[in-house]
């Protein structure tokens, strides 16, 4: 099998960073996580702050054994894989070598492309500029929308009205536009009390 052959069977994947850290945002924040960032996105947010990781040829491609050896140095045993968008591949054959050493797996995806993997979390952030793979829906432990503009809100109901019923649903201020959208955000929560809001509190720690 040649190295493009891996790649599209998920034993081959392009990193673009892999670290350990903290949790910053969603259901899960606060706990240490090792994040393995993948190379590639063609989701397109105005706004992404990791647009450096949206050509997936830039960044080394790593052997699925590779990837989990070097996370298994840390003692955290949360792993998230992120991106990029991570669904453009298939990450079975690495959420089922990180399950056989130990992590629990967590995923960030914009669901726009169809789902693969074996996840304990996974955290579904639909995005404007590309709609979501319907086989996201039943898989979203999380759903977190990101607010950058009032029509957002409906956005966020639309993707609610979707996922199964034991989704947890979040809010979260895009960095750039928190002091213009926060108020109502809050608002938002305190009138629709099934929504939480959450915030990226590794940029208030100046942490990745
Ligand atoms: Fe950036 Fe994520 Fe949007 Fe892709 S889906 S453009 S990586 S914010």
């Amino acid at each position: 099998m040649d190295k493009k052959q891996k790649i599209e069977e998920g034993l081959m994947l392009p990193v673009m960073e892999a670290f350990y850290t903290v949790q910053g945002e969603g259901m899960h924040a606060g706990n240490p996580a090792y994040f393995i960032r993948l190379g590639g996105c063609d989701v397109g947010c105005v706004w992404c702050d990791v647009k450096e990781s949206w050509e997936a040829d830039k960044w080394p491609v790593l052997a699925i054994e590779e990837i989990v050896g070097k996370a298994l140095v840390y003692p955290g045993k949360m792993v998230v894989i992120t991106g990029g968008e991570p669904l453009m591949y298939k990450l079975g054959p690495l959420t089922a070598l990180l399950k056989e050493r130990g992590f629990t797996t967590h995923i960030e995806t914009s669901g726009a492309h169809p789902f693969s993997g074996n996840f304990d979390w996974v955290c579904f952030s639909p995005k404007k500029f590309k709609a979501p793979h319907p086989s996201i829906y039943d898989h979203a432990d999380e759903l977190k929308v990101v607010i950058y503009h009032k029509s957002d809100f409906d956005f966020a109901e639309k993707h609610a009205a979707l996922v199964n019923k034991a989704c947890k649903k979040l809010i979260q201020p895009e960095w750039s536009k928190s002091s213009q959208m926060l108020q109502s955000i809050i608002n938002y929560v305190k009138n629709h009390p099934d929504w939480k809001i959450s915030l990226q509190t590794h940029k208030f720690m100046d942490i990745p």
